[in-house]
């Protein structure tokens, strides 16, 4: 039988374009008096961030339960990442459900919520130490390589892959230095120019949101001088988390656009990439900051971290998928939560990700469609989540092998623990069952030797 209309839509299913409009900060009692002007203002936007408890307090206080108050107060203390959160951040969370809020899971750590470590966690996960041959350059890939050349970043993500360097030191964790000055860089250029593979480099940091317009030039110019150099992303959270300063950085945003548009003379591609988890991150000012990009050429793609409780569910994840592709941010990644300190109640299993993928693809463009990603702890590379060798759901160990990246290796995935049964709970609270069990999974995976995080 044949149909011969689509019934209509259900409005749910446009819920994606219902964004955010308004003067929406002036709900926060220190943001009430404050006007457009001021708020689009990012120097504005950064002096007015909050760091502290105290400043917490200030911004929020008046309207928020008082133990939520102090089981953050709680939370910062005990927390490995320094915090700093963005006024634009703060007025984005619905403060009449701090402990359900998506934005607020992400960047304001509260000590009710913390669970343990899981016990295979180690402080870089990734080993992106040792994939270092010159201070704030990783070349783990053949042709591309991750150059960091900053240390800070707008806000601080509590649950960031690489806090063992960014961010002031806190009472938990000192920081490995990375490349901070111009002689750093300089050597990080000289060894990229002296590896003709390499055609492709990933500026992160750190966040270059927080970099001089110059060193963008700079950088930037250095990069397109190289000629095997084919391919430059600028990796920034600042679209996410302060999308104003698009409009009224114009220093900055100016600075951005000529790398692009020298890129583009050299038929050389330059990029931003961007890191939105939740849909309610983008309201009219992250669309007006899109619009300016577009009309300037310039793409910008989407990576994302799977967070229990931020976007691990189908109809969240589909919202900021299609909410994305609709300001015209392509999204590119998924990715699994790396092995980090003290967000274990931030992580989701692999399974998560398998059945979210699983829903998303078919809902729209197969280009606007992210690839789920398993970054391997212990240098392994990022890994399509479906193509694990070997998946003990019981103990949640996942099993990747990288042959292009590190041949004849195993790389181990471990969902939380909370999340398993009691049983394998209880197995994974005795050290040599844990080995065992780990053992029989790179058994079955046909792995030969387990790079043991
Ligand atoms: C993620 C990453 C890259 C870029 O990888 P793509 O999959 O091309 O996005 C490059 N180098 C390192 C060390 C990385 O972690």
């Amino acid at each position: 039988m044949h149909h011969l209309a689509k019934p209509p839509v259900d409005p749910a299913e446009l819920e994606h374009r219902n964004i955010r409009q308004g003067e929406f900060w002036r709900g926060v009692p220190a943001y009430e008096d404050v006007d457009e002007a001021t708020f689009l203002d990012h120097i504005w936007q950064g002096r007015h961030s909050v760091k502290t408890t105290d400043e917490l307090f200030e911004t929020i206080g008046a309207i928020v339960d008082p133990t939520f108050l102090e089981d953050a107060r709680e939370g910062f203390r005990r927390a490995p990442m320094a915090v700093r959160v963005s006024p634009y951040m703060i007025a984005s969370i619905d403060w009449t459900r701090p402990y359900e809020d998506p934005i607020r899971r992400q960047f304001i750590p509260v000590a009710s919520k913390l669970l343990p470590d899981h016990p295979m966690l180690t402080l870089d996960s990734l080993h992106e130490q040792e994939d270092s041959p010159v201070q704030g350059l990783i070349h783990r890939y053949v042709d591309k390589a991750l150059f960091l050349p900053l240390q800070t970043c707008p806000v601080y993500c509590r649950f960031c892959t690489r806090s063992y360097a960014i961010g002031p030191d806190t009472a938990n964790v000192d920081k490995a230095p990375l490349a901070k000055t111009t002689d750093l860089w300089n050597a990080a250029f000289e060894y990229i120019a002296t590896r003709p593979e390499i055609e492709d480099v990933v500026i992160s940091g750190g966040d270059v949101y927080q970099m001089a317009p110059k060193n963008i030039t700079l950088i930037g110019e250095a990069l397109l001088a190289i000629p095997h150099i084919r391919r430059l992303r600028f990796a920034t959270k600042g679209l996410a988390v302060m999308p104003m300063k698009i409009l009224t950085d114009t220093a900055w945003a100016d600075a951005i656009t000529r790398v692009v548009e020298k890129g583009r003379a050299q038929h050389k591609d330059v990029v931003i990439h961007t890191h939105f988890n939740s849909p309610n991150e983008i309201s009219w000012i992250t669309e007006r900051a899109m619009n300016l990009l577009f009309e300037r050429g310039i793409t910008v793609r989407n990576q994302a971290v799977l967070i229990r409780g931020v976007n691990d569910d189908v109809r969240t994840m589909t919202t900021l998928v299609k909410r994305l592709s609709w300001i015209n941010v392509h999204p590119y990644y998924v990715y699994m939560h790396d092995l980090v300190r003290g967000v274990e109640d931030m992580r989701t299993s692999v399974q998560t990700s398998l059945d979210i993928e699983k829903a998303v693809r078919g809902t729209t463009a197969g280009f606007n469609t992210p690839l789920f990603i398993c970054d391997a702890p212990g240098g392994g590379g990022k890994r399509d989540v479906h193509s694990f060798d070997y998946y003990d759901r019981d103990n949640g160990i996942v099993v990747y092998s990288a042959p292009s990246v590190k041949p004849g290796q195993s790389f181990l995935y471990f969902d939380p623990i909370d999340t398993l049964s009691p049983d394998a709970q209880a197995r994974w609270a005795v050290p040599s069952v844990r080995e065992q069990m780990i053992a029989e999974a790179v058994f079955r995976a046909g792995g030969k030797v387990a790079a043991l995080a």
